[in-house]
């Protein structure tokens, strides 16, 4: 292989090696719950383990799925919220902001 062509060769593989890299970041930029923004607002990716006690308002039916600002379907797995910036929250996600799609 002449030295031309080695160096296409490499920097093609550099540069679909940071394609695939930047689009898996993408696709698992989800919100961690012990963020400090997570854990402000109290945010679970499961809103059967909220605790009943510190929310006593906080009913199991709601999800971010069903929030007003849930930014995804409501059949998506994952999805945008404004509150966590580029971050992803679960459907079945909630966090002490729920507010009910009207
Ligand atoms: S504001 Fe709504 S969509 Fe966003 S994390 Fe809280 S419950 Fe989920």
């Amino acid at each position: 292989m002449k030295n031309s062509n080695r160096r296409v060769f490499i920097c093609q593989v550099v540069t679909a090696s940071s394609a695939v890299l930047a689009t898996q970041a993408m696709a698992q930029a989800r919100v961690d719950e012990k963020d400090a923004q997570a854990t402000a607002l109290g945010y679970l990716h499961d809103t059967t383990k909220v605790d009943a006690k510190k929310y006593p308002k906080h009913t199991a039916a709601q999800k971010c799925a069903n929030c007003q600002l849930y930014a995804g379907k409501p059949t998506d797995a994952w999805a945008g919220c404004p509150l966590f910036g580029a971050k992803q929250v679960a459907a079945n996600g909630w966090c002490s902001a729920y507010a009910k799609k009207a």
